[in-house]
């Protein structure tokens, strides 16, 4: 039996198990994928207190290292089913299940789709949501950045830097993200197609060029080899749901200021509750989660 189970091995995951671990929780992590989700595909971060800049990978490394000095990490081990028992929940992957008191729900968002024609077909051949895994196979060559907010800029920038030549491509005439990326974006003269949006992805085996429509209604075709689609993020709320656990109109878990959901011993922390997406808030909220279990289960 567990003290706590989280699940995700995110930023906000892999805090809430050092502290889960630090205050003497018995803890198990498991993680779909690999330790870092969506966290690996952070080319640089600038506002991480403590590191002026750092990749996303080795910070998550960093992360990954101290967390399991304190917990016990299974990868590629997805859950599929959480059941509630007398005693708190059993956790059921392919592989094995598990018992625990108390879960954290750390399980994040996925990249939301455009849904236009192309995008399913050419996925890994031209069109991808990661610019940090895909971006070195597009060193010389024209790619189109889809979206207007802090990860298309930040996604934008590191293909710049390393010797592609991304054109941003944003549906309205003013951009969401943070000024500093924005003044960036514009230091490093990225063209920005503004007013438009994507209407289809062409080519034959891989993407050879898209089509693009302005608010007008005009559409031109332009030559491209790949498409970078950031237009933001859904909640990966599939086991939440399957719990009773409530969100809210966009699908984020709901929980009060201490992580906890309407389901007793049950916590969420991390962009799957939604708010600000930054990796500080995500690590606050995973060490309050875990601090609140234990408090929690110690009264049992
Ligand atoms: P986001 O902030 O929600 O921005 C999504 C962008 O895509 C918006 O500009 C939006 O346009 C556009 N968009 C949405 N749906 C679209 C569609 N169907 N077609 C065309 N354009 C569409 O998402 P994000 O940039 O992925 O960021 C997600 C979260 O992570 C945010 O909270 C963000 O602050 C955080 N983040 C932070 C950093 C950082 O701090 N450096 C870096 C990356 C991400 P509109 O503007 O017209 O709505």
């Amino acid at each position: 039996m567990y003290d706590i189970i989280i699940i995700g091995a995110g930023p906000a995951g892999l805090t809430a198990a050092i502290y889960a671990g630090r205050q003497g929780s018995k803890t198990l992590i498991l993680e779909k994928g690999i330790a870092g989700g969506k966290g690996l595909e952070v080319p640089l971060m600038e506002n991480y207190p403590g590191y002026e800049r750092i990749e996303g990978q080795e910070l998550i490394q960093k992360i990954k290292k101290q967390a399991t000095e304190h917990a016990q990490l299974k990868e590629l081990e997805e859950v599929t089913k959480i059941e509630k028992t007398r005693e708190g929940f059993e956790v059921g992957t392919k592989k094995d299940t598990y018992k625990t008191k108390t879960i954290i729900l750390a399980t994040g968002t996925r990249h939301k789709r455009l849904g236009i024609p192309g995008e399913e077909k050419f996925l890994g051949r031209g069109v991808s949501y990661c610019a940090t895994c895909d971006g070195p196979l597009y060193k010389d060559k024209k790619v189109l950045v889809v979206g207007g907010g802090n990860s298309a800029l930040q996604e934008a920038i590191f293909l710049h830097k390393i010797g592609s030549k991304p054109t941003i491509i944003h549906r309205r005439d003013q951009l969401r993200a943070q000024k500093y990326l924005q003044d960036q974006t514009k230091k490093l003269k990225i063209p920005i197609i503004w007013n438009s949006t994507l209407k289809e992805i062409k080519g034959n085996n891989a993407v050879q060029g898209a089509i693009i429509e302005n608010k007008k209604g005009q559409t031109i075709t332009i030559k491209t080899d790949g498409i970078f689609i950031a237009i933001g993020e859904e909640p990966l709320n599939k086991l939440a749901q399957d719990l009773g656990v409530k969100t809210d109109k966009a699908g984020y878990i709901i929980t009060d200021k201490q992580q906890r959901t309407n389901i007793e011993r049950v916590y969420a922390a991390g962009d799957i509750t939604g708010g600000l997406n930054q990796w500080v808030t995500a690590c606050a909220e995973g060490a309050i989660a875990a601090t609140t279990a234990y408090k929690d289960t110690s009264k049992i």
